[in-house]
């Protein structure tokens, strides 16, 4: 049932609500739009120009309109006056097919056509630093090891235990929060839900803890490798399939070592065999090569991937199996768009389905110390350019997570590349002046 907007700000007290729609690049953009104006907002949308954001139109495009999904509506715990609400990109009274919201809810629908629910629970990394964004905000959390340091959690108390509250009254059945392993970084975990229900949350979540940061002096980052030397902040997926009713785990088998059934070894498989393609979209900025791929950080591991490998319960590996019935792709992080990144899961795992994938060999080696011996298993991308090659090589998941998607997505990215890549650098000064 679609809940009635206005009705809701009379009976919750909301003066505005925020129309919000995620770009390409995964920012977040919206209107505020008073309580008196949103029956007509509901109905036919917020306009926006679509070319002042990150979705590949030009300046001559007709009006966007960002239609609110009434379902997706959250009161700001932080500011009971206001409400965000997640909305649907619309042009010409048509979707618009390469707006994240809209690739996420076409993979959903593939995946529902063959009796297939996604669920997937996120874990969405952040630092806590300074307000003017140069390091961390906690001078006193410096420990080579500081995973679970009960100390410096406890000294963020009041920005964490706002946050958990937060998640506590949204209904989201938080769980546990704790110190990660950098200095400065911080995870909070939520229980996983529908695709859309986490993508929609992992966006709210961002907000929110950008928002609490900003609200005590600091600053929160979910960028991959904010400090050099430090674990970087990935965004692990935990990934089930089920069926309609959400009774059945489709990917359970109790009899399977793994506890795995044939369809999920099959999406596995799907995952594997796409990985160096969708790095491109786990894994969407410059920075996030500086997480995969790293060098031993301070604490001792880097606790993210540098190859296509899977493994039971064992954190070395891109793709790990924790328990029976699901399994943590271990690849995405901070800067992974909510939407694309499940998009781009339901998409690999279906083409795995599809072609009845073999996820390949399971390594159980500690793949920072032994990784050398494994022959075979392909490399990560080693930085922004190779993934998106990867990605436009890969012709199967561009059509499974649809052309004017892959093809705008790569045009920006490619760009954003270039932009990067013509940036001169004190690297390049310093070692190219004296040839
Ligand atoms: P980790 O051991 O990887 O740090 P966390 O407890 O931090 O695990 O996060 C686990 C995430 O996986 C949570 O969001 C949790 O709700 C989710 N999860 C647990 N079981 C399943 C499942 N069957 N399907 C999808 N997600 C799941
Ligand atoms: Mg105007
Ligand atoms: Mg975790
Ligand atoms: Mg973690
Ligand atoms: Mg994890």
């Amino acid at each position: 049932m679609t809940q009635d907007l206005a009705a809701l700000a009379k009976e919750k007290g909301i003066r505005y609500f925020m129309i919000s729609y995620t770009d390409l690049f995964g920012a977040q953009r919206a209107k505020l739009v008073p309580a008196a104006a949103i029956a007509d907002m509901q109905r036919d949308g917020a306009g926006f120009a679509g070319f002042a954001t990150w979705l590949d139109m030009t300046p001559a495009h007709p009006d966007l309109f960002a239609v609110p999904d009434a379902s997706a509506v959250v009161q700001l715990p932080w500011r009971r006056d206001v409400a965000w609400v997640a909305a649907d990109c619309v042009m010409e009274d048509k979707h618009v097919t390469q707006a994240p919201r809209i690739v996420l809810k076409n993979a959903m629908a593939n995946a529902a056509k063959e009796g297939l629910y996604i669920r997937t629970g996120v874990e969405a990394e952040f630092f806590l630093i300074d307000a003017d964004g140069t390091q961390i905000s906690d001078a006193k959390d410096n420990a080579a090891k500081p995973c679970y340091d009960q100390q410096a959690l406890m000294r963020r108390y009041d920005v964490i235990a706002e946050i958990c509250d937060y998640m506590l009254e949204l209904g989201w059945g938080p769980y546990q929060n704790d110190h990660e392993d950098a200095n400065g970084q911080f995870e909070m975990n939520w229980n996983f839900d529908d695709s859309l229900v986490t993508a929609d949350r992992h966006s709210f979540f961002k907000f929110m803890v950008k928002s609490v940061a900003e609200k005590h002096g600091l600053r929160a980052t979910f960028m991959p490798k904010p400090f050099p030397g430090l674990t970087g902040s990935g965004c692990h997926a935990h990934i089930s399939v089920w069926d309609k009713d959400g009774k059945t785990n489709m990917f359970y088998d109790a009899d399977d070592e793994m506890g795995l059934s044939a369809q999920g070894y099959n999406f596995l498989g799907g995952i594997m065999k796409h990985a160096e393609a969708l790095a491109a979209i786990t894994n969407p900025t410059v920075n996030s090569y500086k997480r995969i791929n790293a060098p031993r950080t301070v604490s001792g591991a880097t606790w993210s991937p540098n190859t296509v490998t899977w493994t039971g319960n064992n954190r070395t590996h891109m793709v790990r199996v924790p328990g029976k019935g699901r399994f943590e792709l271990r690849l995405p992080d901070g800067a992974a768009n909510p939407y694309l990144l499940q998009a781009v899961i339901i998409a690999a795992g279906l083409s795995g389905i599809h072609s009845k994938a073999d996820p390949g060999k399971r390594y159980d080696i500690d793949m920072y110390q032994l990784g050398h011996t494994v022959k075979g298993a392909p490399k990560l991308p080693l930085n922004l350019l190779d993934a998106l090659r990867a990605f436009d090589k890969d012709k199967a998941l561009k059509a499974a997570l649809g052309e004017d998607f892959s093809a705008a997505y790569l045009k920006l990215k490619h760009q954003e590349w270039n932009s990067y890549a013509g940036h001169f650098t004190q690297w390049e000064r310093e070692n190219t002046l004296d040839v």
